[in-house]
């Protein structure tokens, strides 16, 4: 047997998104190639868009028969698109390679087109307000399998619409699957990968307090927004208890007016409203003194009711009436329109009304 024929035998094909950056390092040394090959090829990957080791005209041929033997590069797979007539935002279901599926959602809006990730299959948290956190988590994403929603959305929009902004809100707690968070955005970020900045970037949680600070710490300053939806303890432990009884408002609160800001940069506030619960204005005046002498924005947001959901929308009167609050104390204080409401667009709301049968499979 020659000695190409028993290496094949033993060494399966690797996926080579699947490696990090010094692994695919290593394995380019192990073939006895120059490491700048590794970025021409990482370069193919995410910045071209490339998936046939053919097409890397800038590698010999024998390094392109060579990687066919030894590497695949997989693509994202996308199993339903959902479109809102409405407002242009359009949910993409992907299935991962073990039959999982995560959403992402593209959100037009003037001048920019969003895309919010998921980074996990289902939520280790509880929020009452979301669809995902009744899933329970099913298991975290890897970093590539984050990334190729970003490929996947980038191919499906095409080049006329391209991405402007990512934003970290999708399925999951991302601050609870840090390492491929990082991973992910050093890949997004890359002058060989997909080359964003950190500016366009926008990571959510809804109160790791530990996992605050080591974001705050990555290499790449990325936008923070925390969840916040509640102005007491005894409603934030209702509708997000199981992060509130472990890390309480105080301790949050602490966190954002520890967290590095760079000049000129703010953190978002999210706050879902939700009828008769966090929506008076006596709940508006506790969020001006919560906030006092933090740099942030604050993003109201009128609860997306879902079949079964234990919350309503608010009416339009009281969510001005809670803005004009803000406004009145110098918060900048934005209401935004849930979009896709058409298609429940709200975190993890496709594939759960597929799990639960709201929606049939290729509807
Ligand atoms: S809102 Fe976010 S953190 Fe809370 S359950 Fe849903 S996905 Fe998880």
């Amino acid at each position: 047997m020659c000695y190409k024929s028993k290496q094949l035998l033993i060494m399966p094909q690797v996926a080579l998104k699947t490696l990090s950056v010094t692994q695919l390092d290593d394995l380019f040394t192990a073939q006895g190639w120059p490491r700048y090959r590794s970025r021409q090829v990482l370069d193919w990957i995410y910045r071209r868009g490339v998936t046939r080791f053919d097409d890397m005209t800038n590698l010999g041929r024998s390094e392109r028969i060579r990687l066919a033997d030894i590497a695949v590069i997989t693509e994202p797979v996308v199993s339903e698109i959902q479109h809102d007539a409405e407002d242009g935002t359009e949910k993409l279901l992907f299935r991962l390679e073990d039959g999982e599926t995560v959403e992402s959602v593209l959100i037009p809006d003037e001048d920019r087109l969003t895309l919010c990730l998921s980074t996990q299959v289902g939520c280790t948290l509880d929020c009452t307000f979301c669809l995902t956190g009744t899933m329970g988590l099913k298991r975290n994403l890897k970093a590539h399998e984050i990334v190729d929603q970003v490929l996947g959305a980038r191919a499906h929009a095409g080049p006329e619409r391209p991405i402007t902004n990512l934003v970290f809100m999708g399925m999951g707690e991302p601050l609870a699957n840090l390492a491929a968070v990082c991973e992910a955005i050093e890949r997004l970020t890359a002058p060989w990968g997909l080359g964003y900045s950190p500016r366009r970037i926008t990571v959510s949680t809804s109160g790791l307090v530990p996992q605050m600070a080591q974001l705050g710490a990555f290499r790449h300053p990325v936008n923070l927004a925390v969840s916040l939806n509640a102005t007491t303890d005894d409603v934030r432990d209702r509708v997000m208890g199981t992060i509130n009884r472990k890390y309480p408002l105080t301790a949050l609160l602490e966190a954002c007016r520890a967290y590095p800001l760079p000049p000129r940069r703010r953190i978002f506030f999210e706050y879902v409203l939700l009828a008769g619960v966090n929506d008076p204005p006596a709940d508006a005046r506790r969020l001006v003194k919560l906030l006092h002498g933090i740099r942030c924005k604050i993003n109201l947001i009128p609860f997306n009711p879902w079949p079964g959901a234990p919350f309503e929308r608010p009416a339009d009167a009281t969510v001005a009436a809670f803005q004009a609050i803000l406004l009145d104390a110098h918060f900048s204080a934005f209401v935004r329109k849930s979009k896709g409401r058409q298609i429940l667009a709200a975190c993890g709301q496709l594939r759960s009304a597929y799990q639960q049968g709201f929606i049939p499979l290729g509807s």
